[in-house]
């Protein structure tokens, strides 16, 4: 079996799904629903049944479409990633696993390979976080990671999340989204690095062996203001410097918590009522803190309260601190990291184990099937910018080792 990737033609599909943007090229933005994301789906959906795959969607929009094996009493495999883009972003962040995905499958198509196991190719709903304001929104979903409420707890714009998809066409109750077990017996996610190991050190392919999960929080200082010029020094609760030596705690029981792999960032502050001759009376901190080790990542997020604590009492303000999400980081399946490097070695692909640090659908999926992700390098590790660029040797690359492990897991 030698599957032959057809990377013009990938490269043209890459090039048309880009169109499909609300902001002008090289920018990509494709909100989950908007129109652009409905069109990138039609046309999605086209090719997919040019490649006599069996397309369905779910309620909340995932769309699963199945290359049938020769027998069907066997769990099937699958791959795929998602097509929704932040505002601003790159071309290649979730296409490259779709499109890269389906040229996989009609490489091992061209080459005559029957699967035994069915093959299905999943876009997922809303990887990015843009528009409900979190991520991973269908795969979520499909572990049982997210309460079916979430249909009407979600929102934007002031509607529901149910709303929404249903203006969208996709119908039915969430809690038919989930998927047992048991259903697929692995899944392999091709996806562009977002980090500049690869590129750097001239490696072809990256073989995740863990996905770092994110814990992120809210922290709510309670200060005193007054006038800029009145209050003296000495009599002051500054809500912000409060702030300023939490944010400062963070960083330094990250970068002691022994692991290189700790990481964690304070995005957000705001003050209030932020004006140049207001001393701040609150400030608001978001907060977002990683690790492929749940023990040691939630250790670093107790140290965390207790210099809150520490910093209360020592400012006189009052701090709170309130969770948005923490999910459990996920291990990746020694048999697929195993078929994923086989291939590369089959290949002459340079190759290296690594964890991915931004998360991915393979998060949950890993929670429901046996998981392995195919990492290719992106230029100086750029990503979620219209300059995130890979090369499409390096993508050709991916999707000729995402074939082979198809081939090898499908049996
Ligand atoms: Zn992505």
């Amino acid at each position: 079996m030698n599957a032959i990737v057809d990377a013009p033609r990938l490269q043209r599909e890459l090039d048309t799904l880009a169109t499909f943007s609300e902001h002008p090229p090289p920018a990509v933005t494709r909100v989950v629903f908007g129109e652009m994301d409905l069109r990138a789906r039609a046309y999605l959906k086209t090719l997919f049944v040019d490649a006599s795959l069996v397309v369905h969607e779910d309620p909340v929009g995932n769309t699963f479409a199945r290359w049938s094996g020769s027998n069907p009493s066997r769990a099937p495999v699958a791959t795929g990633s998602h097509c929704d883009a932040i505002p601003n972003a790159g071309r290649f962040d979730g296409t490259v696993g779709v499109l890269g995905g389906l040229e996989a499958i009609r490489a091992l198509q061209r080459a005559g390979f029957t699967p035994e196991r069915s093959i299905d190719l999943i876009v997922f709903t809303s990887e990015e976080p843009t528009r409900f304001g979190i991520g991973c929104l269908g795969s979520r979903l499909l572990a049982s990671a997210l309460d079916p409420s979430a249909g009407e707890v979600l929102t934007s714009e002031g509607q529901s999340l149910n709303q929404i998809r249903s203006s969208a066409g996709f119908s039915g109750p969430l809690a038919d989204v989930p998927l047992p077990g048991g259903t697929y017996a692995a899944f392999v996610e091709l996806h562009i690095e977002q980090g500049p190991i690869l590129d750097r050190d001239r490696i072809d392919v990256g073989v995740v062996t863990a996905i770092a999960a994110p814990a992120s929080f809210r922290i709510f200082v309670e200060g005193e203001g007054g006038h800029a010029g009145a209050v003296l020094m000495p009599d002051r609760h500054d809500a912000f410097l409060a702030a300023a030596e939490i944010a400062l705690s963070i960083e330094r029981i990250a970068r002691s918590s022994g692991s290189i792999d700790t990481v964690a960032t304070t995005g957000v502050c705001e003050l209030f009522p932020a004006a140049i001759n207001s001393v701040p009376s609150r400030t608001r901190l978001d907060v977002d803190v990683r690790d492929i080790d749940q023990a040691r990542r939630d250790a670093v997020l107790r140290e965390i309260e207790r210099a809150c604590d520490t910093i209360a009492v020592h400012r006189g303000v009052t701090v709170r601190t309130e969770p948005i999400n923490a999910d459990p980081p996920a291990h990746c399946a020694p048999a697929i990291v195993d078929a994923i490097e086989r291939a590369c070695d089959a290949r002459g692909f340079q190759h290296r184990r690594m964890i991915s640090r931004a998360y991915h659908d393979s998060l949950f999926m890993s929670r429901i099937a046996p998981t392995g992700m195919i990492f290719i390098p992106c230029r100086d590790g750029t990503s979620h910018r219209p300059e995130e660029y890979a090369a499409p040797e390096a993508i050709a690359r991916g999707v000729a080792v995402l074939a082979d492990a198809l081939a090898v897991l499908a049996g």
